[in-house]
């Protein structure tokens, strides 16, 4: 599971050192930021060698995501790519300029649809203007490995200017079809049904150690009508990039510690084999090893990108430990049977033992797949749910990540536009980050490990709407226990002020600022911004009569400000156990009554408000980082003697550096 950023608006109070968030570039809804890499150049030579080899290894997994994404997303960038370093005399002209935004969104969405919305982007330049600039270009440029020049142009065309064609990447509404009606690429051919009755006939309601059915394949159905899974392996679909990732694992391999090069050598054998148990094997080894400095995610590993929550995305971070912040994550987990024995969930659903929560704050070294350019501030690994019962999961918090984005709001205005009250802005700019950093790490090392399911529950009964209360709960996990006397007693808190901090900007965000991130008209589709309405809606109902949450107007501006901090405690208290509740019973219809009325539909005039408010203050409402590039500094026998890290590619320079030199795959891999 990952977290993604809540506040991303709040400002940090420490000073500003380095290049770490600043602004790279600027487009639609889009800002750029740069991170640094803290403490990279004083690590040991091994350290800085195995994160170069993973870094090479998460880079050549890019254009896998791109196909997952849509089938047709590789031959669009291509083509893209192709007419924009054909280059122009008139760089200034208006069509040009919407072209390269269109283009700067589909680097950023690793594909034609929004990376969070997952709607369609559409293009501002003509399709009269576009054809006559492919039409100049020669064979040679275009990507037409798989296709002829006609047929390619044809579908390119098709998908940047036919509105209806693969208008959405994953299709979420109650209804319809949410495989025929999405365009992503994790079913070819297949209905929902299909798939359903696919993989319950694959399913094994009695093994307690299910391996993950679907996770790494494409499901098709043949000529005939049989369905058949294309896995994801070397010799099997993707083996081009899967080939490059595994020769640089190989490497990483070679440099790691005997218990690391333990797990990369699993991971590589998966990717040879494509066994979910190898999978399962390659997670029990990865959770296992805790001591490890450096520490990788490589692989097909979260599933918001298919409806039915079988297939995983490919993406990749590499990392290493910074031990001081470690220590703020460490007293938390110690603690982690405390926690869930105090949980205010129902007895039987808490669980007995509790095992191997590790978490530590990390900083990032590169960024890959589904983790760039926009990247989550937290990860919780592994998904599987008895993995993590039996063996625990490790928990992860960004902090190089969080530090960039607290760098970047500075000064831009948005506490006094949305908060209204100056204790509330107060206490915000003094414990804003500390208590969103706490609230990050809470949900991952605790939440989402917190709790078990009832005998005879598999875990993925709520469907379309698992990953929303799934967040939900690890969210109400962290709230609840962010105003807990057991923080200020464990010297995570100075005082209970962090946690109002955080209910504040927490409740005014999931009621109101995250909107801003949502296109006119449309409806909330993520599954963490769905996940913030339907808890700051609920509790704003169920506190109502006591006015626990207030809405209030002021000058025609709309706030939400928290009146009894202890009430909203309680209510999130209550809340937690529900969904608890849904989890452990699987309870598909109280999940989804829950989502459909509180998570999903938008109050327009709150939105329009919204995206007024934040246009006037020039806030982008999304962010992503480019990443540092890595070079080997080699003796006269070639034998590399350090690594160095830099920090100044441009957006468009990266992107078309990695488009050079990590394009394994075919352009069309459907046929
Ligand atoms: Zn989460």
């Amino acid at each position: 599971m990952t977290h993604d950023n809540r506040n991303t608006d709040l400002p940090d109070p420490r000073p500003h050192d380095s290049v770490a968030g600043r602004t790279v570039d600027t487009f639609d809804d889009i800002r750029v930021l740069r991170y640094d890499v803290p403490g990279f150049d004083t690590l040991p030579l091994p350290q800085k060698k195995l994160i170069y080899y993973l870094a090479e290894a998460a880079l050549c997994g890019r254009d896998i995501l791109y196909d997952q994404n849509c089938r047709y997303n590789l031959a669009v960038r291509r083509t893209l790519e192709a007419i924009y370093r054909a280059g122009t005399d008139n760089p200034q002209e208006e069509e040009w300029l919407s072209f390269e935004k269109y283009l700067k969104k589909v680097w950023f969405a690793n594909g034609v649809h929004h990376h969070y919305s997952g709607d369609k982007f559409v293009p501002e330049f003509s399709e009269a203007w576009f054809n006559a600039r492919l039409a100049a270009l020669p064979d040679e440029a275009l990507p037409l490995d798989r296709g002829s020049r006609t047929e390619v142009s044809a579908v390119v065309q098709r998908v940047i200017f036919d509105p209806a064609f693969c208008a959405v990447r994953e299709c979420r509404s109650v209804g319809e079809d949410l495989l025929t009606a999405s365009a992503m690429n994790y079913y070819e051919g297949v209905t929902q049904a299909e798939a359903e009755a696919f993989y319950a006939r694959m399913t094994d309601a009695g093994d307690p150690e299910p391996v993950s059915v679907g996770l790494n394949s494409r499901l098709v159905k043949q000529a005939d009508g049989r369905l058949e899974e294309r896995v994801w392996k070397i010799g099997g679909l993707y083996s081009p990039a899967l080939e490059r990732i595994v020769g640089w694992l190989e490497r990483a391999a070679a440099a790691a510690s005997p218990a690391q090069r333990e797990v990369i050598e699993t991971l590589i054998d998966f990717y040879r084999t494509g066994d979910l148990k190898t999978y399962d094997r390659f997670s029990i080894r990865w959770v296992q090893d805790t001591e490890s400095p450096v520490d990788f995610v490589n692989g097909f590993t979260e599933t918001y990108g298919d409806p039915l929550g079988y297939k995983a995305s490919w993406e990749a971070l590499v990392d290493f430990r910074d031990d001081e912040a470690t220590r703020r994550t460490e007293a938390i987990s110690s603690q982690a049977q405390w926690f869930e024995d105090h949980s205010p969930i129902q007895e039987q659903y808490k669980k007995k033992s509790v095992c191997g929560v590790s978490a530590k704050v990390i900083n990032a070294a590169m960024l890959g797949g589904d983790n760039y350019p926009a990247t989550p501030i937290g990860i919780n690994l592994p998904n599987a749910d008895w993995i993590r019962k039996e063996y625990g999961s490790k928990s992860v918090t960004i902090q190089n990540i969080t530090h960039a984005y607290a760098e970047n709001a500075k000064g831009n205005g948005f506490l006094e536009e949305f908060i209204l009250r100056a204790e509330d802005r107060d206490r915000i700019a003094r414990y804003g980050t500390l208590a969103d950093n706490l609230h990050t790490d809470l949900h991952e090392c605790l939440g989402h490990g917190s709790g078990q399911l009832a005998p005879g529950v598999r875990g993925d009964e709520l469907k379309q709407y698992g990953s929303v209360l799934e967040e939900a709960r690890a969210d109400l996990f962290g709230l609840y226990y962010a105003a807990d006397p057991k923080m200020i007693e464990l010297g995570l808190v100075p005082d209970g002020e962090a946690a109002r901090a955080e209910y504040t900007s927490y409740i005014s965000n999931g009621l109101f600022t995250q909107l801003a991130r949502i296109a006119p008209g449309k409806q909330i589709e993520q599954a963490h911004m769905r996940n913030r309405q339907l808890i700051g809606r609920w509790t704003y109902e169920l506190g109502a009569a006591d006015r626990v949450i207030e809405r209030i107007t002021e000058g025609g501006k709309t706030y939400f400000v928290v009146n009894d901090f202890d009430a909203l405690r309680t209510l999130f208290g209550r809340m937690l156990r529900e969904v608890q509740r849904i989890k452990s019973e699987g309870d598909f219809a109280a999940g989804r009554d829950l989502v459909e009325r509180y998570g999903i539909r938008i109050n327009p005039a709150l939105h329009a408000e919204v995206l007024e408010r934040y246009a006037r203050l020039g806030i982008r409402p999304y962010a992503g980082f480019v990443n540092p590039t890595y070079t080997p500094v080699t003796d006269a026998s070639g034998e590399i003697i350090d690594v160095r890290c830099t920090t100044d590619e441009s957006y468009t320079g990266q992107m078309l550096a990695y488009s050079d030199r990590y394009s394994f795959l075919p352009t069309d891999n459907n046929r």
